[in-house]
């Protein structure tokens, strides 16, 4: 399916602007025509992290004449191993800011424009009303899933992209010509079901291969050209090194863009609706947190306590709290980690920030071990507060 350009051209290259783009200008499907309604295309970027940075620094390059950049975090060292828009003299620095000063020496012909704001109900309408198209690179459901309702309820086309360790995925939503996001997913997963890149890792070049995706669909529909992917999803193995594509329908009871849509707005709490745990493990751990201090101090006292780490292998090898011993999350899930507990010594949970170790703890109360707990934000709280000379992740 080819749409219409969504954007009329610009009156008129500048020199600068010819001399530049002239790349583009001698490729027939672009020419002169496409170059200038890039050049009048307002875009926006959610979130300057690992797909944002890629699709920001070619959405730049490529003459879009308006590149709002929204992300509210700063520089992390840990971000440097894939968001290449940021460099080693931006750590601590406003990630829209380090983003926009990337952008401006790749391109200073071009307006860019920062937000450094979290994107929330009360202010994504208005932001999103001042561009054209949205492309996003946020990695959380909550924000995905409100970006999602925004752009249907605006009409705008919506570039998604996702990544985890060697998978990406990509598409257009844009529900006056195919589906939305909540027809291919109308419930979020649930909560700890489907672990984050902060949890699960990701391949930093996995970033560039999709961002470069979403970039490539945003100019074929700001200038009109190609096929884009709406109402297709594209789904990437690294490490096969396959692109496959499947169809996706428009969903006709989906509640935001079916027949009968019976959400009209935007909802109330998306962070609520997508839920950081289960209400199982939201329930286990209301009486049953400890800080990572009342754990230091089981320590010191030698409490009869018996300390176990339910992440990964992998992040066990990176940091971890002395005396611990790993059991993973999935052990507790499928039953298996029981047997391991002792009867007679207090269990005592943790995980990375401890979301994890509650859904863990919801498994062991049922199990029988009253008084187990779980330490609320995990071996992060411990590095940060306890042990400073370890590494986070
Ligand atoms: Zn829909």
């Amino acid at each position: 399916m080819s749409l219409p350009p969504l954007v009329e051209p610009a009156a008129e290259l500048t020199r600068d602007e010819v001399n530049r783009y002239s790349r583009h200008l001698i490729i027939p499907d672009v020419g002169m025509s496409g170059q200038k309604r890039l050049k009048n295309s307002k875009v926006l970027v959610v979130g300057a992290g690992g797909l944002g940075s890629p699709a920001l620094l070619y959405l730049a390059a490529a003459g879009v004449g308006t590149l709002g950049v929204i992300d509210f975090d700063v520089v992390d060292e840990s971000n440097l191993q894939r968001q290449i828009i940021h460099k080693q003299s931006s750590l601590g620095k406003p990630k829209v800011e380090s983003a926009a000063e990337a952008v401006r020496e790749i391109n200073p012909l071009i307006d860019v424009v920062p937000h450094n704001v979290a994107l929330d109900r009360d202010n994504i309408m208005e932001i999103f009303s001042g561009y054209d198209l949205i492309l996003d690179g946020t990695d959380n459901f909550a924000t995905r899933y409100m970006v999602n309702d925004a752009a249907v309820l605006l009409g705008k086309p919506y570039v998604w992209g996702s990544i985890y360790r060697f998978d990406g995925q990509a598409s257009v939503f844009w529900a006056e010509h195919g589906p939305c996001y909540r027809c291919l997913y109308p419930e979020p997963p649930p909560p700890g079901m489907v672990p984050s890149c902060a949890e699960g890792g990701v391949l930093g070049v996995l970033c560039s291969s999709i961002g470069s995706i979403q970039v490539n669909e945003a100019i074929k529909l700001l200038a009109g050209i190609g096929e884009p992917i709406v109402g297709r999803l594209m789904i990437y193995d690294a490490l096969e090194m396959t692109y496959r594509s499947v169809k996706v329908r428009k969903d006709p009871e989906c509640v935001l863009c079916g027949k009968n849509p019976t959400q009209t707005e935007l909802l109330e709490d998306y962070e609520a609706f997508c839920g950081a745990v289960s209400e199982e493990a939201a329930e286990a751990a209301q009486d049953a947190t400890i800080t990572v201090l009342d754990l230091k101090a089981m320590q010191d006292r030698d409490d009869d306590i018996f300390l176990v780490d339910v992440r990964e292998p992998n992040e066990y090898e990176i940091v971890s709290i002395p005396g611990a011993t790993l059991i993973p999350k999935g052990d507790f899930l499928n039953g298996s980690a029981l047997e391991q507990l002792p009867q007679d010594k207090k269990i005592v949970l943790h995980c990375k920030s401890g979301a994890r170790s509650a859904e863990a703890l919801a498994v062991v109360k049922n199990a029988g071990f009253a008084d187990a707990v779980h330490v609320g934000g995990g071996v992060l709280a411990w590095v940060n507060q306890i042990d400073p000379s370890q590494p986070s992740y």
